[in-house]
């Protein structure tokens, strides 16, 4: 059985990864209101969201610009009266990037600029300035999204030349280490990048980063969003 789409399954998983971001946060002496947790409802369905709503969760996040832009119009339209924080945190097309900023409230993975500028182009006059994280590829592996570490900030101080958006900070989705020691040292990298990008703009206050398999490590080093779908919701394989 892979698929935990019951409701309760759905509530008892969530209540477990709190208590893990709980304890992680004490064992890191931070304070406790300094990690949101993200639930990522990818390839889930409405009730998913909405077991896990029931439990208290308001933010998730999704990858899959079609599917997402369904589920939050559908949510909306059935449950006008219930408050939720969309998160997107997938590739982007640059053709998929006016979708993503009329529907989203954050985008985790601007990782160019030309999707940068065009999310501010179709951002809408009557909705805040889109919250931004400029996403890095740590590993430096071909193929995969996020801009060169030494390139952050560039991208960074073009990034805050564009009123419709905010400049959040930084997300990562580093390749699976063997142990925790090797999780910490690499999220204490995207760390200190964030805290180099604090010199030259000081508002940057988000460092998304942890996943399932390692958010432990990631609050460690300073996590402020852990981005958590299969703890969460089960696996995604069906
Ligand atoms: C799918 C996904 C997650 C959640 O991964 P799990 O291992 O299921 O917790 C987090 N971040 C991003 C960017 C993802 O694509």
């Amino acid at each position: 059985m892979s698929e935990l789409t019951n409701a309760s399954l759905i509530a008892t998983s969530l209540a477990e990864v709190k208590a893990t971001v709980a304890r992680s946060v004490v064992q890191a002496n931070r304070d406790p209101d300094s990690v949101q947790l993200l639930a990522v409802s990818k390839r889930k369905p409405l009730a998913a969201i909405a077991a896990a709503w029931k439990a208290g969760q308001r933010a998730f996040g999704e990858n899959y610009p079609d599917e997402a832009v369904e589920k939050i119009q559908a949510w909306q339209a059935v449950h006008p009266d219930r408050d939720a924080q969309w998160h997107y945190i997938g590739a982007i097309q640059s053709r998929k990037a006016a979708v993503i900023a009329t529907h989203f409230d954050w985008v985790h993975s601007v990782d160019r600029l030309k999707v940068a500028k065009k999310l501010a182009l179709h951002r809408p006059e009557r909705r805040p300035p889109l919250s931004v994280c400029i996403q890095v590829n740590l590993d430096n592996e071909v193929n995969k999204s996020g801009v060169a570490y030494t390139e952050a900030g560039e991208l960074a101080d073009a990034i805050t030349q564009l009123p419709q958006l905010q400049l959040r900070g930084l997300m990562s989705i580093p390749a699976p280490r063997e142990n925790l020691a090797e999780q910490r040292a690499v999220f204490r990298r995207l760390s200190d990048l964030l805290e180099q990008l604090k010199a030259d703009h000081p508002q940057v206050d988000t460092l998304s980063m942890g996943m399932s398999a390692d958010l432990e490590a990631a609050i460690s080093e300073g996590a402020t969003i852990v981005r958590v779908g299969t703890a969460i919701f089960g696996s995604r394989d069906s």
